[in-house]
């Protein structure tokens, strides 16, 4: 089976007639791409040369006709999905890609594993539903298998569909266990600026991204934000790795200190940065410092692992690297390998008590610890074990990181390569001498992933990039974190064609 990029032309459609309410966005974009120099030119070519490797079509945009107009969200390429099988995507025309970001930073297992999808298969067909009142195995399965795999005490787990759910969970636990305990003040959840944690309200809430906070700005809950560990090139020189992790957690103690420690209930952050610093990678002190600000003030530590738990860095959980056990660990994606709709909320035992004497949490949602998401879970987390997928992620990762150092970080745009196991990021700039951006016109993420289906990779793109005002803008983050059972081979293969991806890239930005 080809990949795109071995000369498979990806079918184009005329440019079609804008319809459905965000694909505005993408259409508009992309409409005008087309229509100037440098698109209009690459149409040309397209129609006067024969398809040779290297020379096939960018993917057009998705005809918004008939039923692919009535879907309310962006497909913005001529790509339907036809089949996943192992870190690879088929769409219909029979091209096959590699999944480079394994989805939305998610797949913790290949695509189309037997042993899932007869769990699966074996539990639809004893019972597909359970409220949450009648106890059920698949669910007091699940629970106790995260009790055994996540570090220390967190021993308890409420289960629900998807990470911004899970979040939510947590904010809310965390004022039930403090007004439980009598500290009624207690209400604040402090979170960092630029963080991802999701896109409800009360996750978007305690996130930081300008951008998707901005038009939901009235209607968010009054969380304060202070920055998550900065870069080590912000270090001044002269000062210790040591010491900068524990003066960017001071950050911490000076916020609980404005707010006042009686109103703060937790803060939320994940391990590594997310958001616009995605994958910047702190020192141990900054985590063990947090820790302790946390404790001196009775305030809750709430780890975002939704990207990172699961062996996602190279061991079980982020947090492990550091050494510190978070009050309230917050999982999702690589759980189910998103296979099925499931995330969960750990809470150690200390957080349990006065749940096990009583204070009855109130929330609660239909599909939560949906059994066939349980079952599904369950064979997911035994591939993961069987199949060592959590070493390989702590061997593949160094190869990765290696390989992107020495061959993708040399190019002109690529000014940054960061993370930690089988979580890299690139981050793009025209130039990375003068770190000047790419112009938002040009719709460089979009441009980055057309690029890269014509050469046979799939990307999940963010637009946490350009569109960012004056000194906080960074570069595009490339996400590369596929499912963790890639190997060296097809590490090798994702660099040979991420490297023809990055110089077309860089080409056409650069005209
Ligand atoms: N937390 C982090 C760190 C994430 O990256 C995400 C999603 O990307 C979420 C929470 C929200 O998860 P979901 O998209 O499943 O609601």
């Amino acid at each position: 089976m080809p990949l795109a990029g071995d000369g498979v032309a990806i079918r184009y459609h005329p440019a079609p007639t804008v319809t459905g309410p965000l694909g505005h966005w993408h259409y508009d974009a992309f409409i005008a791409k087309l229509e100037d120099p440098i698109f209009g030119r690459r149409r040309q070519q397209r129609t006067e040369r024969p398809m040779t490797p290297n020379q096939s079509a960018l993917p057009a945009l998705k005809a918004s006709e008939g039923k692919w107009a009535r879907v309310f969200s962006s497909h913005p390429f001529d790509i339907v999905l036809d089949r996943a099988e192992g870190i690879y995507l088929f769409d219909t025309a029979g091209n096959r890609y590699l999944d480079v970001s394994g989805g939305a930073l998610a797949t913790s297992i290949g695509a189309g594993d037997r042993r899932v999808l007869d769990a699966m298969r074996r539990q639809a067909e004893r019972f597909t539903y359970a409220t949450p009142a009648m106890a059920n195995e698949p669910r007091a399965d699940l629970c106790e298998r995260l009790a055994r795999l996540m570090p220390g005490t967190l021993n308890t787990s409420y289960l629900v569909s998807g990470g911004s759910e899970a979040v939510e969970t947590a904010v809310k636990l965390a004022r039930q266990y403090h007004l439980a305990c009598g500290r009624p003040n207690k209400s604040r959840v402090i979170g960092t600026w630029d963080s991802y944690h999701g896109m409800t309200l009360g996750a978007l809430s305690v996130a930081g991204g300008p951008g998707y906070r901005a038009p939901f700005d009235p209607q968010l809950a009054n969380a304060p934000h202070i920055r998550h560990c900065r870069r080590a090139t912000d270090r001044p020189l002269g000062v210790s790795e040591d010491e900068w992790g524990r003066t960017c957690a001071f950050e911490l103690e000076e916020m609980i200190h404005y707010v006042g420690p009686s109103n703060v209930a937790a803060f939320i952050a994940t391990p590594v940065g997310a958001g616009k610093d995605y994958g910047l990678v702190p020192p141990r002190s900054y985590w063990t410092s947090i820790r302790e600000i946390c404790d001196r003030y009775d305030v809750l530590l709430i780890a975002d692992e939704v990207v990172t738990g699961f062996g996602r860095t190279g061991r079980w959980f982020a947090m492990e690297h550091f050494g510190v056990e978070p009050d309230i660990m917050v999982t999702g994606k690589g759980i189910s390998s998103v296979y099925f709709p499931m995330a969960a909320v750990t809470v150690s035992d200390k957080i349990n008590e006065p749940f096990t004497k009583g204070t009855y949490f109130i929330h609660g949602h239909t599909h939560m610890g949906h059994p066939v998401g349980c079952a599904t879970t369950l064979a997911v987390l035994d591939v993961i074990e069987q199949d060592k997928l959590v070493a390989n992620a702590a061997s593949v990762g160094p190869y990765l990181h290696r390989l992107l150092r020495e061959r993708i970080l040399p190019h002109r745009p690529v000014a940054d390569v960061r993370g930690l196991g089988l979580l890299a990021i690139l981050e793009l700039v025209r130039d990375k001498e003068t770190m000047d951006f790419p112009p938002v016109e040009a719709d460089p993420e979009h441009l980055f992933q057309a690029i890269a289906y014509k050469h046979g990779l799939s990307f999940y793109m963010s637009l946490y990039g350009p569109r960012r005002p004056g000194a906080l803008k960074r570069g595009v983050p490339i996400f590369i974190t596929p499912a963790l059972c890639i190997t060296e081979a097809q590490v090798d293969d994702l660099v040979e064609r991420l490297d023809r991806v990055v110089q077309e890239w860089d080409q056409t930005i650069g005209e």
